[in-house]
């Protein structure tokens, strides 16, 4: 029976299928990738030169030279190979300073070898009655034994210095080879006949394209065509979603200062209730809207936290303040408490804090139509940090159990039947979940379905000051601004009209312009202003242009607050770094432009 005949053959069909499968794909130029082609190569010699040995000795007595030929040439073959690994090996073990010497040295001792292999005697075990069947035996393959071994010890050396990472895919191959060469050697002494030296390089070779770095390079160019088409696609929602939010709230404000003015005239009851659902349903809108800007922002990772210094004793006043007029005429006790040991000034977002709290506090205010609604926060302290703990508890309807994975979900509203005539859009907690993890914060949500829900967040923030400063205590001072001159500066007419409108209450000397350049002009002619209202989005000379105009004329002084539909996250800040010296959204608040006359215009 000829044993070597077939497992050459095998090994042949092997690695054609695995030269087909390289080399028909693109590849990583990595060092190790180049050894490995080569590697490959050899083998595929290996194996020809195996099988033409097998049937050279055939020929033996007939042309010596051609079987000596072959049988010296697959000597180097299969030295070539092994001194292939061991580069390999060194390549995966050094750096580049040393792997580049000791390559060299191993291509050398290869070299002097293969002249060894090709002078040395060489004899042929031949079995004419079992043809096909022979081996090679004398000094030549001798000397490839002690080589071989040498080489192979080198490699194992290699792989100890780097014990921790020996089963890694990187060293897998040679540790498989040491094993694999150790077996077919005793088989070899048993039973000289049976030669695996080239199946076990093939088999190596076969077991390297799945450990070495070997990314299909055309599917990753194609996911990368794939991730850039997303990323555009998503650049152009968030895109479209800011100039939206800019087109929806121009007319907006129209529509809330006018229904405002309405809902405050001495008109029939009927008429100025009307005037108010509008207003409750622009304000819906307008919290859509902020809603879908936000969750985008988030999502397109544009969404920073800015860090300050402030003072949790205002911010929480605030949200009490804001939650009893969202509270409104319902019968629910409003339970406050802010830890008495709360530090002065801490250090953290807390734009983004009101906004977590806010979201927890309307949500009690609406979802619960009698009861209590209890908001408390609590601290711990270690040196530097205060561990913050919101909760926000209420009696009001409560969420099933099932439901309470879905509640941080976009645009997952429960409950319906309950809620249908709540407003709302389902996006409030999955912002605030969001904004509590990009705080490094964590949320609870606790429930019983009918009884109530509390809320509950962790949020670490630094200490600044640890002694409380006494409060600032606001002091009304009556508003006196009768006559003070402020110049309007919006493309939008209806704009201009409605800010005309909500400033004229004040007594207010109203001038309109419709451009920047209009402005700059009646500055330049010396008209003198007390405020000057600028809106940012205009054609041909934006705010910001028109505000770095007027920074230039001599003698400006006029503080600029620029009046914007442009009230995504962050424009706040964005507007006070381009030199406003304030910020009003869009359609305008009326608490917020009052507090703007207040701090620019009382004298
Ligand atoms: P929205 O209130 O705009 O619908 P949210 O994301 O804030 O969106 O809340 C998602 C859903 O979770 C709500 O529709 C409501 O069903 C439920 N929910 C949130 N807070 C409460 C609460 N305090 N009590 C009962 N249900 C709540």
């Amino acid at each position: 029976m000829n044993y070597n005949i077939y497992f050459s053959l095998t090994s042949l069909v092997y690695i054609v299928l695995l030269v087909i499968v390289f080399f028909s794909k693109k590849r990583l130029k990595t060092l190790e990738n180049r050894i490995y082609q080569r590697l490959i190569v050899v083998s595929l010699t290996g194996v020809v030169l195996e099988i033409s040995q097998i049937f050279t000795c055939m020929v033996m007595e007939k042309i010596p030279l051609l079987n000596a030929i072959t049988s010296r040439l697959f000597l180097v073959n299969i030295l070539l190979w092994i001194s292939l690994l061991l580069v390999y090996t060194i390549v995966i073990s050094f750096n580049k300073k040393y792997h580049k010497k000791l390559s060299l040295i191993v291509f050398l001792i290869f070299i002097i070898c293969s002249v060894g292999f090709l002078v040395l005697p060489i004899q042929y075990y031949f079995e004419p009655t079992k043809s096909l069947y022979s081996y090679t035996y004398g000094m030549s393959v001798d000397l490839l034994k002690i080589v071989s071994i040498s080489f192979l010890l080198i490699s194992i050396a290699c792989m100890l210095l780097h014990i921790k990472e020996l089963l890694t895919k990187k060293y897998l191959p040679v540790l498989i080879y040491a094993v694999l060469f150790l077996i077919s050697g005793i088989i070899q002494i048993i039973k000289p006949t049976l030669v695996l030296t080239q199946s076990v390089q093939i088999f190596t070779t076969f077991l390297m394209y799945f450990t070495i770095e070997n990314p299909d390079l055309k599917m990753i160019a194609e996911l990368e065509l794939a991730r850039n088409q997303a990323e555009r696609a998503n650049a152009a929602k968030t895109d479209f979603l800011s100039s939206m939010s800019h087109e929806i709230r121009t007319p907006l404000n129209a529509i809330v200062g006018f229904s405002q003015s309405l809902s405050e005239e001495d008109l029939p009851d009927s008429t100025k209730e009307k005037a108010r659902d509008i207003l409750m349903a622009s304000d819906n809108l307008l919290e859509i809207v902020n809603g879908i800007l936000d969750i985008s922002k988030i999502e397109a990772n544009k969404l920073e936290i800015v860090n300050t210094e402030y003072d949790l004793h205002k911010v929480f006043d605030e949200l009490v303040l804001l939650t009893k007029a969202r509270i409104g005429e319902k019968p629910i006790e409003f339970r406050t408490h802010l830890d008495e040991s709360v530090p002065a000034v801490l250090y953290g977002d807390y734009v983004r804090l009101k906004q977590i709290i806010l979201n927890l506090l309307t949500n009690a205010a609406k979802y619960t139509k009698e009861g209590f609604i209890d908001f408390k926060i609590s601290t711990i302290q270690s040196g530097k940090a205060c561990r913050l703990i919101i909760a926000v508890e209420d009696s009001g309807i409560g969420i099933k159990q099932d439901k309470i994975d879905k509640l941080f979900m976009k645009f997952e509203r429960l409950d319906l039947e309950k809620n249908i005539t709540i407003e709302g859009t389902g996006l409030g907690l999955a912002i605030t979940k969001r904004l509590v993890e990009l705080m490094k914060g964590k949320i609870v949500a606790q429930s019983v379905y009918g009884k109530g829900s509390k809320f509950t967040v962790a949020i670490d923030q630094k200490i600044v000051a640890e002694k409380a400063v006494a409060t600032e205590t606001q002091i009304d001072i009556p508003l006196n601004v009768s006559g003070k001159k402020v110049l309007l500066v919006d493309d939008n007419k209806l704009n201009l009209k409605v800010a005309s409108m909500l400033l004229g209450k004040y007594g207010l000397a109203i001038t309109q312009t419709l451009s920047g350049f209009e402005a700059i002009d009646k500055v330049l002619a010396g008209e003198k202003y007390d405020l000057i209202l600028l809106d940012d989005m205009m054609p041909k000379m934006s705010g910001v242009e028109t505000l770095k105009k007027l920074k230039g004329i001599e003698g400006f002084e006029t503080p600029v607050v620029v009046l914007t539909a442009n009230a995504i996250s962050g424009m706040r800040e964005k507007y006070l770094k381009d030199g406003f010296q304030d910020y009003l959204a869009k359609p305008i608040d009326k608490v917020e432009l009052e507090k703007v006359i207040r701090k620019y215009l009382n004298s």
